[in-house]
């Protein structure tokens, strides 16, 4: 597999540009239907313990590609079309399928952001890219933006998880917006869209402790609401991000917004307050 550092703005690019072209223009995108006709690659469906999400194989000359159940749910769920697309990032990208043709034999995959390795994210990147094309999400993107509620719509028009729906919607969202995973033992991981990023809200907290009793945040993990249900508190940057005094000029107030992932944990949204009614614009 790759053996890349980083993935460079120009290696993001590149994925993304390859993952558009395969889905083409047909909305929602069927991973399935590609692995089938473009990729001509058999499915294997099955209960594989914990062993991985998918696995792309090289045997006897040709490609295959397993789903675990287990791990990812009912046939075409959004897991699975998730994780499909991330085993097709695995064979449309050259040096991964070069790799396996060459010996590597199969490859077991761990996707939707839980994995650091390189590859691993070069094909979540192609799987996002696949499934939520920049043109057809920019597009549904509403107006006047509400955080999760826009999260939950887009998830279900373009038949993906909460996690990677949320994670494409602070990337697009063309206003100040970070995201925040939170594991069942602690912080997972962060993403901040560009114009947070441009102003130097870089580092988020890595400890729920730090939070008020009774933020959004606090209330989800110790269950105060079922899944599909959020929670919206009103908060301040400086509880929120590292390097923001409190009471100074970048103490913005936000709106955190937390809902439940199930036996994944949660999701924090944070968002700047509505100024006069309205919500940031694009
Ligand atoms: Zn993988």
């Amino acid at each position: 597999m790759s053996k890349r550092l980083h993935l460079t703005r120009n290696r993001v690019q590149e994925i993304a540009d390859l993952a558009e072209e395969v889905a083409g223009y047909q909305f929602p995108v069927n991973p399935i239907a590609i692995l089938r006709t473009q990729a001509r690659i058999s499915l294997r469906r099955g209960h594989f313990g914990d062993a991985f999400d998918g696995l792309l194989e090289w045997r006897e000359g040709r490609f295959w590609v397993y789903s675990n159940l287990v791990r990812v749910g009912p046939p075409e769920s959004a897991r699975e079309r998730f994780t499909i697309a991330h085993e097709l990032g695995h064979y449309f990208i050259d040096e991964h399928r070069n790799a396996l043709i060459r010996g590597v034999g199969c490859h077991p995959s761990f996707s939707e952001f839980q994995s650091d390795e390189l590859a691993e994210r070069e094909a979540d990147l192609f799987a996002s890219r696949l499934l939520m094309p920049t043109w057809a999400f920019t597009a549904a993107i509403p107006k006047n933006p509400q955080g999760i509620p826009d999260i939950l719509t887009l998830k279900k028009q373009f038949e993906t998880s909460l996690t990677s729906t949320a994670i494409r919607y602070v990337g697009l969202a063309g206003f100040f917006c970070a995201i925040v995973k939170w594991n069942d033992d602690g912080f997972g991981w962060r993403w901040t869209s560009q114009e947070a990023y441009e102003n130097r809200y870089w580092s988020t907290i890595k400890s729920a402790d730090r939070l008020p009793r009774d933020s959004a945040t606090r209330m989800i993990m110790r269950g105060e609401a079922s899944s599909p249900g959020f929670i919206e508190r009103g908060a301040v940057a400086s509880m929120w991000f590292d390097y923001v005094g409190m009471g100074g000029q970048r103490d913005i107030i936000l709106i955190e917004q937390a809902i439940s992932l199930g036996q994944y944990g949660c999701l924090t949204l944070l968002l700047p307050a509505p100024k006069n009614g309205q919500w940031p614009c694009h």
